[in-house]
């Protein structure tokens, strides 16, 4: 054995996560009050947590959802996609962010992204608009913030909806104003390795009173028992339904475990964006190595840290990188391979090759650890590993 294989040997005994919750007594006794209360589900947790999250994030309304996913199903739902509808999105994103718009009956369209801050390039959505598109969904890649004022000035231009996905995002602001406060709808998501948890859980924040009617039936059944909105009322029993909507409630053992959470979550960015200074000190002098661009109008809160490289620096291929992390116990990950490569979205004739600098991204880059929860012990192995990696495999 060489001399550098042994450096190259486990740093740990066992895996270190890329991103973990953190729950305190707070949490537990918080979920542990509900299970002993009156209501374990459509109880008076949920519009706490919505009030908490809307008011953290600077828009008047919340809407609680089973899950993030759920959540954008809903606003696609209020924006009113239907079939033969047009919604522009990046392809660096989890499968979420364009399937909502597949529910609904709607065609996403994918523009590339800029290759700096890796989020959808304003420049690539305008050559998109057809008189057919409806939305922009923009997702804060990573938890740094799109250029959502330029999105904006696009989707004004052209009277389309933007549905902000901001599920990296919570706690990050964009020229010093939270994310939230910026696009028509805003969507959170509340699963474990997100900003705060509520096990599974999502969130629309808006604005406009018209989106939070329409997602406040859209998450149960199309449903409404408001006096003012039914047609007829045949007494205290009766409800009509408006539209077709589903059962994408969350419970209020849920939504008590969100507000409990809530009271850390800027602890949980600040925690966040000290780990991503450290990384960027420990890797700026490292040949080859491409350290995550930060926006001047971005203010990041840091869900992923993500590391490039250039290829003609190294001799091994990004699997093998990936590999040795992996062996050294160094949970990394890769977010995200494009969606539109996805054999699914492949057999609805989406094309390789239709935004190639977010494939260029997806060979050349690797997601690290990174959680409040962190100890300095796993940070600094962290940056053991990825210096003796890069290092052992360096030209
Ligand atoms: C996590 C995530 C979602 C979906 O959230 P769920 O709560 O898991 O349904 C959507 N978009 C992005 C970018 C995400 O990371």
């Amino acid at each position: 054995m060489t001399v550098e294989n042994d450096e190259l040997k486990p740093i740990r005994s066992t895996l270190l996560p890329y991103g973990q919750q953190w729950l305190d007594e707070a949490d537990i006794n918080a979920v542990i009050d509900v299970l002993k209360s009156d209501f374990i589900t459509q109880g008076p947790s949920i519009q706490r947590f919505e009030s908490k999250v809307a008011e953290y994030a600077g828009a008047k309304f919340g809407v609680a959802f089973a899950n993030g996913t759920a959540a954008l199903h809903g606003a696609c739902f209020a924006a009113g996609i239907g079939q033969g509808d047009e919604v522009i999105t990046t392809p660096l994103t989890f499968l979420a962010s364009s399937n909502c718009v597949l529910y609904q009956g709607g065609t996403p369209v994918f523009a590339d992204i800029d290759p700096l801050t890796y989020n959808i390039d304003p420049a690539q959505i305008l050559p998109k608009i057809t008189s057919r598109t409806k939305a922009i969904i923009p997702v804060d890649f990573s938890g740094q913030p799109a250029e959502i004022d330029k999105i904006r000035s696009i989707a004004k231009d052209h009277h389309l909806v933007v549905i902000e996905d901001a599920a990296h995002s919570l706690g990050a602001e964009y020229n010093g104003r939270k994310i939230g406060a910026w696009a028509d709808m805003t969507m959170f998501s509340f699963h474990p390795v997100k900003h705060v948890t509520t096990g599974e859980g999502g969130m629309i924040v808006t604005d406009n009173e018209e989106y939070y009617r329409k997602l406040l039936q859209f998450r149960s059944h199309g449903m409404t028992r408001e006096p003012s909105e039914l047609i007829k009322n045949d007494g205290p029993w009766y409800y009509e339904m408006h539209s077709l909507g589903y059962n994408y409630r969350m419970t209020d053992l849920q939504a008590a475990l969100g507000v409990s959470q809530m009271d850390k979550l800027d602890d949980f960015v600040a925690r966040r964006r000290e780990i991503a200074a450290i990384y960027n000190d420990e890797f700026k002098d490292l040949p080859g190595l491409v350290l995550p661009h930060q926006h001047p109008n971005a203010n990041s809160s840091w869900h992923l840290y993500v590391l490039r490289w250039l290829p003609e620096y190294f001799t091994a291929s990004r699997k093998v990188i990936f590999e040795k992390f992996r062996e050294m116990n160094i949970g990394v990950n890769i977010h995200y391979y494009p969606v539109y490569l996805q054999p699914y979205y492949q057999s609805l004739g989406y094309e390789a090759g239709i935004c190639p600098e977010a494939e260029h991204y997806y060979e050349t880059s690797i997601t690290l650890p990174l959680f409040p929860k962190m100890r300095e012990k796993d940070i600094d192995d962290v940056c053991t590993t990825v210096k003796l990696i890069f290092d052992y495999y360096r030209n």
